[in-house]
């Protein structure tokens, strides 16, 4: 491996080089359970952070690398006056047809995955303890399940989920039911959990419990160098 994130970029075709590396874990969660509120805290606390939504955001923003080919395909009626991705049509678009919903991840879903390969490289070679993949839909995508050591779920109450996304993103009630049933159900992906970061209390009690998630994962990685 090269030894500088300038030329250690893009040199993978995938994330299983990653292996053995350092810990990764896997940090899901349905809408609005605080898988952002987690990651910042984790960052905070020096682990390395990828997360896949705001690699979404990136490249679809003015600029952003997915835009040409969105352009190319749905048409600059789906870009915003900054030439953004106009958020709004397109979910209603993908809601009302599902295979342009294929024709959007098509274009999206590479490239987050190449953004996603570079991020990585670029923490490993900074030398983080560990590496957190931020993927709100994982447990539904299928393609992490190889890669994850740890699955940490994000987990409250839907109706506590269903509070803070209609004040967030001041969606209305039936807006936000809507996405949350097409999310696997919580039952399911606390199922699939290997640790479960409770967040149905104050920011103070999730601080806590994030502190002692990263004891754990740093624990784990100690374990991982003394046996190998
Ligand atoms: P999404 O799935 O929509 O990306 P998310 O899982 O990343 O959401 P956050 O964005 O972290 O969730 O949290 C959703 C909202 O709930 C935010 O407005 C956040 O500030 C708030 N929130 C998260 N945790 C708490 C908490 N413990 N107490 C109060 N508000 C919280």
């Amino acid at each position: 491996m090269a030894s500088n994130s300038a030329n250690l970029v893009s040199e993978q075709s995938d994330l299983s080089w990653l292996k053995g590396r350092a810990p990764l874990i896997g940090l899901t969660g349905g809408i609005g359970s605080g898988k952002t509120a987690v990651s910042d805290l984790l960052g905070k606390l020096g682990a390395g952070i990828v997360d896949t939504d705001v690699i979404a955001h990136q490249i679809t923003a003015p600029k952003g690398i997915a835009i040409p080919a969105i352009e190319q395909q749905f048409g600059a009626n789906y870009l915003d006056a900054n030439g953004a991705l106009d958020r709004d049509k397109m979910r209603a678009l993908v809601f009302a047809k599902p295979e342009a919903r294929k024709t959007l991840e098509a274009i999206t879903h590479p490239l987050i995955r190449q953004e996603t390969i570079k991020q990585a490289e670029v923490l490993i070679a900074k030398g983080v303890p560990y590496l957190v993949f931020v993927v709100p839909l994982l447990i539904e995508s299928g393609s992490w399940q190889g890669l994850i050591d740890y699955l940490v779920v994000v987990d409250c109450p839907e109706e506590v989920q269903i509070t803070r996304v209609m004040q967030r993103s001041n969606l209305p009630r039936p807006e936000v039911e809507r996405i949350l049933k097409a999310q696997t159900s919580r039952k399911d992906r606390l199922a699939r959990a290997d640790i479960v970061i409770e967040n149905q209390g104050s920011f103070e009690e999730l601080d806590t419990e994030v502190n002692r998630l990263h004891q754990k994962i740093l624990q784990i990685k100690k374990d991982q160098l003394s046996s190998s």
